[in-house]
Parts: structure tokens; C-alpha cells; sequence
């Protein structure tokens, strides 16, 4: 059977990476976070003195991009891949809503969208591989076989994203996640170098009112649907 190459974009916290995960797991294929790849070079930003709620200097980040090497190294006891910033897992730093609330700014750099996009093309040379994000199915992948647009409202998302927060023991408050994820939403929508919008060629779920196993069902009928139209 031939491999393809799956895209799964959507707004903030809207389950991709969860239905993402489970799909390449029951494929064999590479499963790949490119949210994951944005938030650690926001950490690298915060780290660095690059960006806080008073400033942001875009200049000195694109200076230090080449120092910034990003890679995944498959966790087997997690059943996933981890991000490393040279060389450090930042699996855990790079979730926290601190993390979220500057990565929206670092994503609307073209310089930082220019290296990312190049290395997740790279990883999906071979197809068999499905990415998550914001413009997989329209930037990085816009021949990819499948692609999927996922949505569910800010209050669900805002509530699943409270949830998982404070299960991994964070301090955090419902109203600061939901203002976190619509705020990222009219950014990741409005920004000039690929903003998020639905592929044309894309199918559109809302998972607002799916469990976890209809909306796998939903993607799986879809992935065996793709897999038999390229045979
Ligand atoms: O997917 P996640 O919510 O972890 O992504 C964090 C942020 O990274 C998004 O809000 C968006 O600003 C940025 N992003 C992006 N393009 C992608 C993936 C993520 O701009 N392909």
C-alpha cells in the first residue's frame, strides 16, 4: 500500500495533536508536532531575553536562528516523539501557558516560518508521516493526500486546554486559557505570511460535540478512503 502524507490543521487546542498521535500510531507513520517546533523556539526567545510583555526583539532572534537546532527523539515509554532545543527535551517547558502566550508573535516571523517549513518538509520527504498545525495542508504540504481542518468552539477548547493544564499541576485560570487560545486564534488568523485558514481542498470536522473514539473513527474512515483512491 502506498504511503501518503496526512495534514491536520485547525485552530488552538482543537484535539489535532491527540487524533494526530493516535492515527500515525494505528498507520506506523511518523507523527510530527509543528506546533511543538514554534514553541520551542519561543522558549529559546524567553530564555534568551528576546520577548517578554514589554518587548520583542525580532532582530537579535533572527540573528541566533542558525544556533537553534530542533529535533524529536521517540519517547517509547510515551508512545511519542519529544522536542529537544539543542539537545535539551523541553517536552514540558515548552506546554506552559507562558510558552503560549508569546508563541502567536514568534509564529508571525517569516524568517522563523521559513526555517521551520523547511525542516518539516524534510521530514515528510517520504511521506507516511502526519503533521499537525497551521498551514501543513496549505503551505507545507499543499499536494498532501489528505488533509483535515479541525474546529470545535473557544469555550470547549479553552476548557480542554484548562483541564490538561491543571491534570500536569499547573496554576492557571479557565478565563486567562480561553482569552490564551482566542487571542492565538485572531493572531494565527491575521498575520500576513501563511495564516491559518481552511485548505480548499480540505475536510472540515467540528469535534466539539465528538468523543475521543468517533472523531478517530471519523479521521480513519477518511485516512482508508485516501489510502484506496491512491492505490
Ligand atoms: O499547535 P500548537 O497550539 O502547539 O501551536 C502553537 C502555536 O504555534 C500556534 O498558536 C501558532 O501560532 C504556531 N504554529 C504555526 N504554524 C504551525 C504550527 C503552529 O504558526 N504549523
Amino acid at each position: 500500500m502506498n504511503n501518503i502524507t496526512i495534514a491536520i490543521d485547525g485552530f488552538s487546542s482543537t484535539g489535532k495533536s491527540t487524533v494526530a498521535k493516535q492515527i500515525a500510531k494505528h498507520l506506523g507513520y511518523i507523527y510530527v508536532d509543528s506546533g511543538a517546533m514554534y514553541r520551542a523556539i519561543t522558549l529559546y526567545a524567553m530564555q534568551h531575553d528576546f520577548i517578554d510583555e514589554n518587548h520583542f526583539d525580532i532582530e537579535a532572534l533572527v540573528a541566533k536562528l542558525a544556533e537553534i537546532n530542533i529535533s524529536f527523539l521517540f519517547n517509547e515509554k510515551l508512545g511519542f516523539a519529544e522536542v529537544y532545543l539543542n539537545s535539551v527535551n523541553v517536552e514540558k517547558q515548552i506546554r506552559t501557558l507562558e510558552v503560549s502566550s508569546f508563541v502567536s508573535q514568534i509564529a508571525t516571523i517569516p524568517e522563523v516560518r521559513y526555517q521551520l517549513v523547511k525542516q518539516q518538509q524534510k521530514m515528510g520527504k517520504d511521506k507516511g508521516v502526519v503533521m499537525d498545525g497551521r498551514d501543513i495542508g496549505t503551505v507545507v504540504f499543499p499536494y498532501a493526500e489528505l488533509k483535515i481542518f479541525m474546529t470545535a468552539s473557544a469555550e470547549t477548547r479553552a476548557q480542554r486546554r484548562f483541564d490538561e493544564l491543571i491534570n500536569r499541576g499547573d496554576n492557571v485560570s479557565y478565563k486567562d486559557v480561553l482569552h490564551n487560545v482566542q487571542e492565538r486564534d485572531y493572531i494565527d488568523s491575521h498575520r500576513e505570511d501563511s495564516p491559518l485558514v481552511k485548505a480548499d481542498d480540505a475536510v472540515e470536522i467540528d469535534n466539539s460535540n465528538l468523543s475521543l473514539e468517533e472523531q478517530f473513527n471519523k479521521v480513519l474512515d477518511l485516512v482508508n478512503m485516501t489510502l484506496k483512491d491512491s492505490e
